[in-house]
């Protein structure tokens, strides 16, 4: 069954740890041993191997820069301090999709438009051949780059098809740790990004931007990285997501990528409680609890975010790697969900998103 993963931040981990995606994820740790990278990022998930094993058959892979405060150490290189230096970092991180698809195009491939989706997918349906291509969509959070709405259009030309405007606050609107609305210049860049057929990203935002983006934004909306508040006792994080935004989410059809990141699933997690303590059981209980919302399995799916500051030592116990995902099927089956709602939760929903939002040709 194909997995469809909506968070990756790949180009951020190439720029900082100069992470080499082709190989298995068991190399990569094996070759940053004696290295900072385990300590400031935790041991890497993704790998080629480990996403052919697992079917992870495409990826939302990001262009992601923090601002300077957020700095978390000298390592952390991707920070600015002005839109020009986030715009150099963004335009870096392409770059490095570039190289990796040019590089690698039976491993790596661009999704720009349809057909390429369509490609990657037949791809894998080929009875006979055991290497596919891992397609990846790209995703800017923090649309800090963005120096002006009047950029947007060179944006989606170069290959952006997915747009959130906060991580911390922004510009545009409050992010994690940082409420507030949406300002002007958000509801400029809404516009631009409507106009250009955009996917807007609520992961990130302040709940009351959220709300207003989702009354304003009239294109398609995810939130491609987020767990459900209502399910996790003492936070009052507003990097999670309240019944409220996700009740709007589910009237304007949009998709949740659930994050199976422990931190994330039990916010009083430690690294020093171990892996062991969060399971599986706990990522099947956020996905439950949307569907129950929506009555139905078409808003929920996978937003991994791996490697996105944490690695191994942070997610549940089952998972050793990207491919062990496929452990939520089994999981799923038990909870009582059928083969289509199960496919619908591991791929298939982002996928009929991509269908709808991906231009024609470019
Ligand atoms: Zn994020």
């Amino acid at each position: 069954m194909l997995i469809v993963d909506a968070h990756e931040d790949l180009a951020w981990n190439i720029l900082t740890f100069d992470r080499d995606y082709t190989l298995a994820a068991v190399e990569t740790r094996q070759r940053e041993q004696g290295t900072s990278a385990p300590a400031h990022n935790g041991d890497t998930l993704l790998g080629y191997p480990d996403y052919l094993r697992g079917e992870v058959a495409v990826v939302f892979s990001t262009l992601f820069a923090s601002p300077a405060r957020r700095q978390q150490g000298n390592f952390d290189t991707q920070v600015y301090t002005t839109t020009e230096q986030a715009n150099k970092i963004y335009r870096d991180q392409l770059d490095a999709y570039f190289r990796l698809t040019d590089d690698s195009p039976d491993k790596f491939r661009l999704i720009l438009e349809h057909a390429d989706l369509e490609d990657v997918l037949s791809h894998w349906q080929k009875p006979d051949v055991d290497e596919h291509p891992i397609g990846l969509v790209i995703l800017m959070e923090n649309a800090e780059g963005v120096r002006s709405p009047s950029e947007l259009e060179e944006w989606f030309k170069l290959g952006v098809r997915i747009i959130g405007p906060a991580w911390a606050g922004t510009r545009f609107c409050g992010g994690t740790h940082e409420p507030g609305p949406l300002t002007s210049d958000g509801y400029a860049l809404l516009d631009g990004m409507a106009d250009l057929g955009f996917v807007l990203d609520i992961s990130h935002m302040d709940e009351q931007a959220a709300l207003q983006a989702l009354e304003y934004f009239p294109g398609a909306i995810i939130a491609s990285h987020a767990n459900a508040k209502s399910l996790l006792k003492d936070t009052d994080s507003n990097r999670f997501l309240s019944d409220d935004v996700i009740h709007a989410l589910i009237e304007r059809n949009g998709i949740i990528g659930i994050v199976p990141y422990n931190s994330f699933l039990d916010p009083s997690w430690r690294p020093s409680d171990g892996r062991e303590s969060v399971t599986l059981d706990h990522v099947v209980s956020h996905i439950d609890h949307v569907c129950q919302l929506a009555s139905s399995a078409q808003h929920v799916a996978l937003g991994s975010d791996f490697d996105g500051g944490f690695g191994w030592q942070s997610v549940p116990a089952e998972i050793d790697s990207v491919a062990d995902l496929q452990k939520l099927i089994p999981l799923l089956a038990e909870k009582g969900y059928t083969n289509n709602p199960i496919s619908a939760i591991m791929g298939e929903n982002w996928l009929s998103l991509l269908r709808r939002t991906l231009p024609e040709e470019e």
